[in-house]
């Protein structure tokens, strides 16, 4: 197992470096289900932004955006896609290593893997992935070689103006938490699609359910819950209110 690196003094942000055939089976999938999916002339619309996108895209994927920003994620939507992601994961052996920094109760949990795609940044969109104290991590990777021309990942500095790059490598993840204000480097199209792979992880506590829910189902609609079903797939969320309402309805909720 490969150490993991803190990207900066102070930030909640990781490198990891990994034996790139690890991403063999979700290239292959990425080739098979998108690779005809881009041929097609009528969705090179979708890359120039200006509307909100919720589309599927073949049957193993589902198209988000934020808004009209021009930056695709391409969600898991089958149980053979989401399971490639779940075994990049696994191979990542990212449970092990961020245990320590995640509040759970039993396990991590994958929530979705995605590529994210785009081939232009016109110009930053500055967010956080969670709000503090949320105990979930985004892992971003490049699944093929960036172009000279394409935006690396900018982010700031913890209680600074400074902002740093993070120059996307091959066999190198970056995960970061909540607190990281980040961005595409903004960059202009030159016809090539940008390509990272990307993952959701983190808490098996529904206590946090109310701050994660919203990151998760903006860029996806397959995707784990805390208990780790599928979404959709059980009763757990709808006990774990009961639970709440019915158990400790007056004093803080001894939360499971
Ligand atoms: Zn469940």
């Amino acid at each position: 197992m490969q150490p993991l690196r803190q990207l900066d003094q102070g930030l909640n942000a990781y490198v990891l470096s990994f034996d790139e055939t690890l991403l063999k089976d979700i290239r292959a999938s990425y080739l098979r289900e998108l690779g005809p999916f881009w041929r097609n002339p009528a969705h090179q619309d979708l890359l120039t932004g200006g509307k909100t996108i919720r589309q599927p895209a073949g049957s193993e994927y589902y198209i988000f955006s934020y808004g009209d920003y021009p930056l695709l994620w391409f969600s898991s939507h089958s149980a053979l896609s989401f399971g490639l992601f779940e075994r990049f994961y696994q191979a990542l052996e990212l449970e092990t290593l961020f245990k320590p920094l995640v509040d759970h109760q039993a396990q991590l949990v994958m929530y979705c893997g995605f590529f994210v795609m785009g081939d232009r940044a016109p110009k930053p969109l500055w967010h956080v992935d969670y709000s503090i104290g949320t105990p979930a991590y985004t892992l971003l990777t490049p699944l093929f070689e960036l172009q000279p021309e394409h935006g690396q990942l900018i982010y700031a500095l913890p209680d600074s103006q400074d902002r740093r790059v993070y120059p996307y490598q091959k066999g190198e993840a970056i995960i970061f938490g909540n607190g990281f204000l980040h961005s595409t480097e903004p960059y202009q199209s030159e016809g090539k699609l940008r390509v990272l792979l990307s993952l959701t992880f983190g808490t098996d506590k529904w206590q946090y359910w109310d701050s994660l829910k919203t990151p998760i189902t903006n860029q996806s609609k397959y995707y784990r819950q805390p208990c780790g079903h599928v979404a959709g797939s059980c009763a757990c969320l709808i006990r774990s209110k009961l639970g709440k309402l019915f158990f400790n309805p007056h004093k803080p909720s001894r939360e499971t």
